[in-house]
């Protein structure tokens, strides 16, 4: 790290030391990063990124933390929030620009407000835009990246480009079009509708949302990806594994594909409960789940 120390005392780019992870992930897991950097803009870290590449420092990225399991001992590598990125929407007509560190279920309600459709499914999805992006996440028929038109990003040496989606740039839970890249900023475009009936869609996402999935419990989302044609929380329920715990980490009884700290479980914890789902829905099923969680150790 002496190597990133010494970029990072001739660059702008704000840095905490020993950030305590479990606090900045909805899981609750994990111990601190020995470098945190909350650049304020691209250019800023762009500069900085260019500079770790050359010296081969190591880096990741990180959001609002929702889809993330860290290790006990914290990462072994720079973290970069975006959490200085969180430029509010600016709405005009159709079109909204945000920042990467703004809150997804904030801008779904903004969205919707100003008479925009087309973010109603994304309410209670508790990460940030350019995890989101990253992810492409979604709920049912909902793709964050159905609504990105292009984003800004930086790559791992420094390049700042404005990439506009195009097919392909996003596939389920993945976005090969943003790959390794920050993403700094995004555009959506979306579609005009009476806010009431907006709202009215949101509502009937969020009433779904909450009587089939956790509320009020420490969790990462999903744990799995779903297989194709199927679903991993209703394998793992076929296999009997609701309840199922190893430390402090169990498996949801409202939806399998849920794993709950309740409460001091560890990195640890979490990695064995999740080998014991996959090797379980694996012997009995013959499928072999992925994970949709990030690692970071
Ligand atoms: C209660 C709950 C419900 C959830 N429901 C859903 C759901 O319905 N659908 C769904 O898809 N997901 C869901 N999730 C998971 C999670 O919210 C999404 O995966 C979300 O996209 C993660 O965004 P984040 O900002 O928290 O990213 P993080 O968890 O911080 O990071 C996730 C990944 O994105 C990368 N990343 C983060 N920010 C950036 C950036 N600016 N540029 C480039 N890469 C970046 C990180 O390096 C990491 O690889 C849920 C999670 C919880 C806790």
């Amino acid at each position: 790290m002496s190597e990133a120390e010494a970029i990072l005392r001739e660059s702008r780019v704000p840095v905490l030391r020993d950030v305590p992870l479990r606090t900045r992930t909805s899981l609750g897991v994990g111990g601190p990063a020995r470098l945190f950097l909350v650049p304020g803009g691209a250019e800023d870290l762009a500069d900085v990124l260019e500079r770790f590449a050359a010296a081969g420092v190591a880096f990741d990225y990180l959001g609002a933390g929702s889809n993330l399991l860290v290790a006990d001992a914290g990462p072994s590598f720079v973290v970069i929030s975006s959490e200085g990125l969180d430029q509010a929407p600016e709405i005009s007509r159709e079109t909204v620009r945000v920042g990467a560190g703004y809150s997804v279920p904030k801008l779904a309600n903004r969205v919707a407000a100003a008479g925009l459709s087309g973010l109603e499914f994304a309410e209670g999805i508790p990460g940030s835009v350019g995890g989101c992006v990253r992810m492409n996440a979604g709920w049912h028929e909902g793709m964050f990246g159905d609504a990105v038109s292009s984003f800004l990003a930086v790559s791992r040496h420094g390049e700042i480009e404005e990439i506009i989606s195009g097919p392909g740039t996003f596939e389920y839970r993945r976005s090969p079009g943003v790959g390794d890249r920050f993403v700094a900023a995004a555009t959506l475009r979306l579609t005009p509708d009476d806010p009431a009936r907006v709202k009215e869609r949101m509502k009937a996402f969020h009433d779904r949302r909450v009587s089939t999935q956790p509320t009020g419990a420490k969790n990462a989302g999903c744990i799995f990806r779903n297989p194709p044609d199927d679903h991993a929380g209703r394998l793992i329920d076929a296999c009997g594994l609701k309840g199922l715990a190893v430390g402090r980490a169990v498996v949801s009884d409202a939806h399998a594909n849920f794993i709950i700290n309740q409460g001091g479980a560890t990195y640890r914890d979490v990695a064995a409960l999740i080998d014991r789902i996959r090797d379980t829905v694996s012997g009995k099923t013959g499928i072999t789940l992925e994970t949709e969680v990030v690692r970071w150790t």
